[in-house]
């Protein structure tokens, strides 16, 4: 950790959560010096459901295979999980593996994993002899200068400056980059309210640390998860569409206490169960339109570019993976000492060409989720049918598979086929 900040550094990243930490590790791997600043001291909470998809998985693996053989070995923090169970509005539930042969597979296809945790297990991963790296630092301000940004943080009541040719955005939902440079604006019909609250001892998790998504009537667009944790706690938590929470004026933390308590899915389950904490709430800034990710001096990564899946609210792997190809676009940037707009486009084509049909889709199944009978209809049917389910299981590994649940004949199909 450097004592004494330099104050001006090529490269700047703001934000060292899975998004600023990935693409830390990706610059200090091709060796660019950068300064990584993050306004909390590590380890830190993240308001979140804790669930690491393959995504994720993936993004570790490539950056360096070694950090996740060092993850698999981490037994008392992380619980590997296998799988997903799908519960619709009228109480059916599927299960459905990650991955095709689960049982069979030496390492879990995801985990579930404290934040804490998690983005502590990253950051130290940070350490580098090219990463400066300040916590505790909150920037408060950015303005441009000529050909940099001038970025101001204040640290131990006290206010520093720092100049930058090239601003990485990894400051999450909230972002000062953002209000600073992109100038883009809060839209409720893509973003999602969220709480999360951490229990111990719900009853009936699944063997295989399947995570539970509940889709129940009053949640929807969105749903409650009860998400298993080591040492027998449970994240549970729910997340709505925010124009749906003020359009019905609902309150999140006492919908979520009511159907906890009263619900005949879930009364049982938490009669023993002990809330470890107060509900505790964040938004989820959802990839539902496609905006500028860059602009002179930046780039926008993770949540502070709005990646969140829409239908499944997961936004870690898409903030790792946006960290990892933002350091690409920075060591380009870096050797041909540019950092305008021109050159840092290239960066926005490569996200949306590896993201864009999946947050398209995935958009659409969070239209059709709000209609209830739909989504009975196909846990009804897919309860009975090991092809159906075997071709659910498909869609998570295939995004051409999974684009089949954008056609009515996929419907169609199920209707007819009593
Ligand atoms: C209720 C809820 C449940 C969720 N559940 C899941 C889930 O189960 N699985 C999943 O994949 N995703 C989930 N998400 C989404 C996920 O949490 C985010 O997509 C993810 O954290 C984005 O990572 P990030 O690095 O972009 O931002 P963050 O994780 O928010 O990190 C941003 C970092 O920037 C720092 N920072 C912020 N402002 C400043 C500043 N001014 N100066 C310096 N530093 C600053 C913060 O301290 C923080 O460390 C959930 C989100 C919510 C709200």
């Amino acid at each position: 950790m450097l004592s004494v900040p330099s104050t001006h550094s090529s490269i700047c990243i703001a934000g060292a959560g899975p998004a600023g930490s990935t693409a830390s590790i990706g610059l200090s791997s091709r060796q660019i010096p950068h300064v990584l600043i993050d306004k909390a001291e590590f380890p830190r909470d993240k308001i979140c459901g804790d669930a690491l998809s393959g995504k994720a998985v993936h993004v570790l693996r490539k950056l360096d295979p070694s950090l996740l053989s060092d993850l698999n070995n981490i037994t008392d923090t992380f619980l590997p999980s296998f799988g997903v169970r799908f519960v619709s509005p009228n109480g059916n539930h599927i299960d459905i593996p990650f991955s095709s042969g689960h049982s069979r597979l030496k390492n879990a296809p995801g985990f579930i994993v404290k934040r804490f945790d998690f983005d502590n297990f990253l950051f130290k991963k940070t350490e580098s002899d090219y990463a400066f790296r300040i916590h505790g630092a909150e920037i408060i301000s950015i303005q441009r200068n000529g050909e940099n940004l001038d970025i101001t943080y204040r640290r131990n009541n006290t206010e520093n400056h720092l100049t930058a040719g090239l601003l990485i955005a990894a400051d999450g939902d909230r972002s000062v980059s953002v209000r600073s440079l992109s100038g883009r604006k809060l839209d409720r019909s893509a973003y999602c309210a969220g709480i999360r609250i951490y229990y111990e001892n719900v009853s009936d998790m699944h063997p295989e640390n399947f995570i539970e998504l509940i889709f129940l009537k009053k949640f929807l667009p969105g749903y409650l998860w009860i998400f298993p944790l080591p040492g027998g706690m449970a994240n549970v938590g729910a997340g709505i569409l925010s124009r749906e929470v003020s359009r019905r004026k609902l309150n999140l933390r006492e919908l979520l206490d009511d159907t906890i308590k009263n619900h005949p899915l879930l009364k049982n389950r938490f009669r023993n169960a002990r809330p470890m904490e107060e509900p505790k709430g964040w938004g989820l800034p959802l990839g539902s339109y496609k905006h500028n990710l860059s602009g002179n001096n930046f780039l926008l990564t993770g949540d502070a570019a709005s990646l969140i899946d829409p239908f499944t609210g997961e936004g870690i792997g898409n903030a790792m993976l946006s960290g990892m190809i933002a350091a690409e676009t920075a060591v380009n940037a870096f050797s041909h000492k540019n950092f305008t707009a021109e050159l840092l486009k290239d960066y926005d084509e490569k996200i949306y060409q590896l993201l864009w049909n999946e947050l398209r889709l995935s958009r659409t199944l969070q239209k059709l989720s709000s209609h209830a009978w739909l989504f009975n209809l196909v846990v009804n049917k897919a309860s009975k049918s090991a092809t159906l389910r075997a071709t659910i299981t498909s869609m998570f590994e295939d995004l051409d598979a999974r684009s089949r649940l954008k056609k009515p004949e996929f419907y169609l199909k199920m209707l007819l086929n009593r």
